[in-house]
């Protein structure tokens, strides 16, 4: 273990420290408590701190205090060095936060059987350290990998769920607009029939990257459905998000990957469809995507590979 020594008193100091190195820990020793608090807080992995009551400048207790209040170094075993006449103390000891006493004139055997204990409760404390700092590792992790569609690494709906949430409260406090382009690959299903899912699996996975290029920085793509995509356009107008998804579809088109089971220009290529929301037309974010997927619908209608606004008519 890695123990600091607080005592004033020269002699004292001396022997405890050659004692507790010959247990075989490792010792730092200050001859004051601000020099302790000093120490304690350039000292990493600091197990246990053996501490005088009455010093110059802060005693003890306070030292006690202030390391319990510490975030850093996590947990540190305090025992307190107690003369027979401080016996009063130690309750005040206690209170403040220690976790053993120690007499003075030092024993050797109850230096050892303090450091024992002192030993066992650290190890735990250390292990307790390193779960929680597991599981909060972990727990980032899942937070993370429950927004994340797994084939294409892109959003998923939760996680665009909680974007909208944002971006509309964005809306309603400073009047921005933003627009919602779903895009859709053509005739998936009978990609798939043709070239056997797996290879569907790499469409979509060279489709979302295809789109993720074309989107510029601060937009946002998301994996909304199978062969679905949603790019959020902050601050872009039905007009310009209109070019924007046109552009993503020329991009996608570029590809070329041949789709043999499907008519001119047999190749894949997305139908886009573009909604708006803005400060004079408020909607709910679900009323947004619905009125994207009514465009969708329309570009379908009207022969696909190509990009339809919403209207302001429903279905
Ligand atoms: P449309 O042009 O009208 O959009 O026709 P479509 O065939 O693309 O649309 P439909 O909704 O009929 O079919 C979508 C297909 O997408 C069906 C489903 O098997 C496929 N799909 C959905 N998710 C995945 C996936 O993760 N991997 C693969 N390979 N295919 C998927
Ligand atoms: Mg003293
Ligand atoms: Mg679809
Ligand atoms: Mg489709």
């Amino acid at each position: 273990m890695r123990v600091l020594i607080a005592e004033d008193d020269t002699v004292s100091r001396t022997i405890l420290r050659r004692a507790v190195e010959k247990l075989g820990h490792e010792c730092l020793a200050a001859s004051d408590g601000d020099e302790a608090w000093r120490l304690y807080e350039e000292t990493p992995d600091l197990d246990v701190i053996i501490s005088d009551w009455m010093m110059p400048g802060m005693d003890g207790v306070e030292l006690c205090r202030r390391v319990r209040n510490s975030e850093k170094n996590g947990y540190t075993h305090f025992i307190f060095l107690t003369a027979l006449g401080d016996r009063g103390h130690l309750l005040t000891g206690l209170q403040a936060g220690a976790d053993d006493y120690l007499s003075k004139p030092l024993d050797r055997d109850e230096l050892q059987v303090r450091l024992i204990s002192a030993s066992r409760i650290t190890t735990l404390h250390r292990k307790l350290e390193r779960q929680n700092a597991e599981l909060a590792r972990l727990k980032d992790k899942f937070f993370e990998q429950a927004r994340r569609d797994p084939l294409t690494d892109l959003g998923n709906r939760l996680q665009l769920r909680e974007d909208l949430e944002m971006l509309k409260g964005r809306a309603e406090r400073y009047g921005h607009t933003y627009c919602a382009a779903l895009c859709d690959i053509d005739f998936f299903k009978l990609y798939n029939d043709h070239y056997g899912h797996p290879a569907g699996d790499k469409i979509l996975v060279r489709v979302a990257s295809t789109l993720k290029d074309g989107c510029r920085k601060g937009d946002a793509l998301y994996r909304y459905g199978g062969e679905e995509f949603l790019v959020i356009l902050p601050g872009q107008t039905l007009e310009s998000a209109t070019t924007v998804a046109d552009r993503l579809r020329k991009d996608v088109e570029a590809l070329k990957i041949p789709h043999e089971a499907k008519n001119l220009p047999g190749v894949v290529t997305i139908s886009a469809g573009v909604a708006e929301l803005s400060a004079e037309h408020p909607k709910t974010s679900d009323e947004l995507l619905k009125e994207a997927d009514t465009a969708l619908y329309r570009a379908k209608q009207a022969g696909r590979n190509r990009v339809t606004r919403y209207d302001g008519k429903a279905d």
